[in-house]
């Protein structure tokens, strides 16, 4: 959260107590714009707290407003909330954040039931009495428990592959816009990560004036949180049914910014609201040693002057600001993927070293080529119809075949998957057979037979040797107990290594996102085995999963250790979700040589045969 959104929430605060005390209505109204001010405006209030001209010269900042500004930004509180937030118990704050229910509402809950916290107001929902309070029928109470249960969901995070369709439906919208001449989402959507608190978009238009409304009234929306030229937020309605709106899915709620940057600053832009945090404080510090300030309006010179007001702000020329391009070649640094802005040492490797092609220094490209999905050339866990799958093996082989890759593996489930329809060591006799018969119907691409066998509890795996001997690939995976206590885990997950037929952990972990935790092995431990075994971890690219999730795999690419990205096939269009298991690899600083799914068919089919000898 920026300076501004952070200060405008605390005035929100204080206009909704001051409310809720039956505080004069003046003060109310000042503080109620004073957030809606401090949230329009482009540039961070911070740095205009040494001047306290500067902030009253801004409409809808008068002097009072202006203290509570600069108390802010030296000391990181404001007194008079503090002492606000005193004269009403705590809980009683998460009362008035559902949406809907104004201060009236909740003074008179407050005052007349005494509802002090959600507990208290779900109790009298739950036993009708809230029935016999004025203005209170069955219909709005109805209404407030929807909005008990939206505001309960909207704490959680977004997963990726509901995130990410939703922003390019969105983008896909704005482009569309008279006016516009780019639009793109930024933030932890843009660096990939596997859930997201909210989405960012930015758009830079000669039609500035109209967005605001056109963005409000786009189909997904179900609440306008605020409307302005400079800043817009609504709430959106996300569907896991990708490609459409999710306005009357049941999806869960996410809060999407629209921003209006000026298209001369948009990589300066870009940057900052791509973050992370981190990342950012990092490059900053980087322009400062040289003399100049990064900010969201560009790189500048620092003219050093002592003058406190944003260089943007004195008519001070950019040296650099409209591609994210030309300001990283600006401080001298190779382009940084916004999957590694993480301040996880990416800076200091993007600093040119030596003279390209030359001796001396570690070269100019010190960052690591990151992998791309067109690297991708294999797919080594997928189901059939002989489990859960929805195709049949010619079905699914002919799927990969159109998407360009040279094998295909069939890993159906292991009998003690019985629900997902795991296979008894009869039948996987029998599919095996199969999948090698359907080697004459599609060809062009490598069949291969294999399995995803359950590890058990205690890390023996589904099928005897003799049996897993014969498939091509073993896939190894943890389905059950999955909330073993660590040293158990750990355990269980290195006998399934170390097992002399295994080419791949799958799902290692087994968690779920928003949904299970999965388990919590000692990861270093199974880097080392794995790397030992020469068994690759796999990143399940299945947008639930993510699973090895990026700081493990980051952690699995500094042990040595090899990586599969697979899309666990059940359904054509889960090959799909291929492209969120590369993010996650990129997250983790992946290379193409390190994942096995990159390589040529030779060399990948030839590093299954070693464990087959
Ligand atoms: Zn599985
Ligand atoms: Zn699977």
């Amino acid at each position: 959260m920026s300076f501004n959104d952070r200060l405008a929430e605390r005035f929100e605060r204080i206009a909704k107590i001051l409310e809720l005390l039956g505080e004069d209505k003046f003060r109310v109204n000042a503080h109620a714009r004073a957030a809606r001010t401090v949230e329009g405006q482009a540039a961070d209030l911070s740095t205009l707290a040494g001047d306290k001209k500067a902030l009253t010269a801004i409409e809808g900042i008068g002097p009072k407003i202006a203290d509570k500004i600069i108390e802010f930004a030296t000391s990181g509180k404001i007194t008079e909330l503090e002492e606000l937030e005193a004269r009403v118990p705590p809980g009683l704050m998460r009362v008035m954040e559902i949406p809907g229910l104004g201060p009236k509402t909740v003074a008179m809950l407050w005052q007349q039931a005494r509802v002090e916290s959600l507990e208290d107001l779900k109790r009298i929902i739950d036993d009708g009495s809230i029935l016999t309070l004025p203005r209170m029928g069955e219909k709005s109470v109805e209404k407030i428990k929807k909005s008990m249960a939206f505001a309960a969901e909207g704490n959680k995070r977004l997963e990726l592959g509901v995130a990410m369709p939703l922003a390019e439906l969105i983008v896909y919208e704005v482009q569309k816009w008279p006016g516009v001449e780019r639009a793109a989402f930024a933030g932890s959507l843009r660096r990939g990560k596997d859930t997201i608190g909210d989405i960012d978009i930015l758009v830079a238009t000669s039609d500035m004036a109209g967005t605001g409304e056109r963005f409000t009234k786009l189909p997904g929306v179900v609440e306008v949180l605020s409307s302005g030229e400079g800043k817009s937020s609504v709430r959106m309605r996300a569907s896991a049914d990708l490609n459409r709106w999710g306005a009357d899915a049941d999806g869960q709620g996410v809060q999407v910014d629209l921003r209006v940057i000026p298209l001369d600053r948009w990589g300066a832009a870009m940057m900052y609201f791509t973050g992370s945090k981190e990342h950012n404080i990092r490059m900053r510090e980087r322009a400062l040693r040289r003399g100049q300030t990064l900010t969201e309006w560009g790189l500048f010179p620092n003219p050093d002057d002592g003058d406190p007001t944003p260089p943007h702000k004195r008519g001070i020329k950019p040296i650099a600001a409209a591609t994210e391009g030309e300001v990283f070649a600006a401080l001298e640094l190779e382009e940084i993927a916004p999957e590694i802005r993480e301040d996880r040492g990416e800076v200091d490797l993007a600093e040119h070293k030596g003279e390209k092609g030359g001796k001396g220094g570690d070269g100019p490209h010190r960052l690591p080529r990151l992998i791309e999905v067109k690297d991708i050339r294999s797919e080594l866990h997928a189901h059939t119809t002989a489990s859960d799958g929805k195709m049949s093996i010619v079905e699914l082989a002919g799927e990969a075949k159109r998407r360009g890759f040279h094998t295909i593996t069939v890993t159906d489930h292991s009998k003690s998957s019985a629900v997902a329809g795991g296979l008894s060591p009869e039948r996987l006799v029998e599919h095996i057979e199969a999948i090698h018969a359907a080697r004459k119907d599609v060809t062009g691409i490598t069949i291969l037979a294999g399995s995803e066998v359950d590890i058990l509890a205690d890390g023996s795996l589904d099928y005897e040797d003799a049996l897993l001997r014969r498939l091509d690939l073993v896939v190894a995976s943890p389905h059950a107990s999955l909330s073993q206590e660590p040293v158990v885990a750990t355990e269980r997950l290195v006998r399934a290594i170390s097992h002399p037929l295994v080419h791949i952990l799958g799902h290692p972990t087994g968690r779920l996102l928003n949904r299970r935790p999965g388990l919590e092995p000692d990861m270093r431990e199974i880097y080392a085995v794995a790397k030992a075994h020469d068994v690759a971890l796999e990143i399940n690219a299945h947008w639930m999963r993510l699973d090895l999730r990026d700081t493990h795999v980051k952690g699995a690419m500094e042990a040595g250790c090899l990586v599969s990205i697979d899309c666990d096939v059940h359904d054509p269009r889960d090959f799909d979700n291929l492209r969120y298991g590369v993010v996650t690899a990129r997250r983790g600083w992946v290379t193409p040589e390190r994942c096995v799914n990159t390589w040529d068919a030779a060399v990948l089919h030839e590093w299954l045969g070693k464990k087959r000898q």
